[in-house]
C-alpha cells in the first residue's frame, strides 16, 4: 500500500483540532456528567495550541512534526488528558522516527506505541470506561484490515468504525480510572468524554487519508 505523506498526517492534525473545536460543548457536557466539565475546553485549548506551534514551526519530519504537538499538549493541557494524549503523540513520533512519508504499517505500529504510552502513564486497561475503550478497539481493527491487504484509506475507516463502537459500548461501563472512578456504580449509563474525543482522533485520520 501507499506511503502516507507528512502533508496528511499535518492536515490529520487540522482536522483534529478544527473538531475538538467543533465538538468542545458535547465534550464538555460528557465530562460535566461523570467529571469536572473541562474535557471540551482541555482538548479544544491543547490542540490549538500544538497544532499553532507546528504550524509556526513546520517539521519535515514525522518525529519532529508529533513531537511538537505532543509536548505542547503536555505543557498547555493540565487535566488528565493533556499527558494521556501528549504521550500518545510523543510516542507515535519517537516510533516513526525522522521520516517525510509514512508506511501504512509502519503508522499503525506507531500509533500501538502511542496507545501503549497512554498505559504506561494512566495503568487503563479494557474496560474501565476510557479513551482506551476507543483506542485500543480502533488499533485492532486497523492492524486486521492492513494485515488483510487493505488500503490505508479502508484500514484508518475501519478504525473509526471500532473506536465509536467502542466509544459507545463506554455508556454501560463503570468507570476504574478517572474522576469518573469516583462516581463508582453512577458513572455508568454515561458516554466516556476521553473515549469520545479519542473517536474524534480516528474520525479525522480516516477523513485525512481519504483526502
Ligand atoms: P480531567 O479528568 O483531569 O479533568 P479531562 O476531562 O480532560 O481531564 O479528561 C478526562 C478523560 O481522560 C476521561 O474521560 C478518560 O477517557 C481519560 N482518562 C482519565 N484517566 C485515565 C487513565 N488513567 N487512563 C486512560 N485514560 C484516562
Ligand atoms: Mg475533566
Ligand atoms: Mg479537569
Amino acid at each position: 500500500t501507499d506511503a502516507i505523506p507528512l502533508t496528511v498526517l499535518t492536515d490529520w492534525l487540522h482536522r483534529f483540532r478544527d473538531a475538538v473545536v467543533a465538538q468542545r460543548d458535547w465534550l464538555t457536557e460528557l465530562d460535566s456528567a461523570i467529571g469536572d466539565a473541562d474535557h471540551g475546553a482541555n482538548m479544544a485549548r491543547g490542540m490549538t495550541a500544538a497544532v499553532e506551534k507546528a504550524d509556526q514551526t513546520a517539521p519535515a519530519t514525522a518525529d519532529e512534526l508529533f513531537k511538537t504537538v505532543g509536548m505542547t499538549l503536555v505543557s498547555t493541557v493540565g487535566g488528565a488528558s493533556g499527558p494521556l494524549y501528549g504521550t500518545f503523540f510523543l510516542r507515535l513520533g519517537a516510533t516513526l522516527g525522522p521520516v517525510s512519508d509514512v508506511d501504512p504499517a509502519a503508522l499503525a505500529a506507531g500509533l500501538r506505541a502511542g496507545l501503549e504510552g497512554i498505559v504506561a502513564r494512566g495503568k487503563a486497561e479494557a474496560g474501565d470506561k476510557t479513551l482506551f475503550d476507543a483506542v485500543a478497539p480502533a488499533l485492532d481493527a486497523m492492524d486486521a484490515a492492513l494485515a488483510g491487504g487493505a488500503s490505508a484509506g479502508t484500514a484508518t475507516a475501519d478504525a473509526a468504525t471500532a473506536a465509536a463502537t467502542g466509544r459507545d459500548a463506554t455508556i454501560a461501563l463503570v468507570a476504574r480510572k478517572g474522576r469518573a472512578s469516583y462516581l463508582g456504580e453512577r458513572s455508568a449509563g454515561h458516554m466516556d468524554p476521553g473515549s469520545a474525543s479519542a473517536t474524534l482522533l480516528f474520525e479525522t485520520l480516516a477523513a485525512a487519508v481519504a483526502g
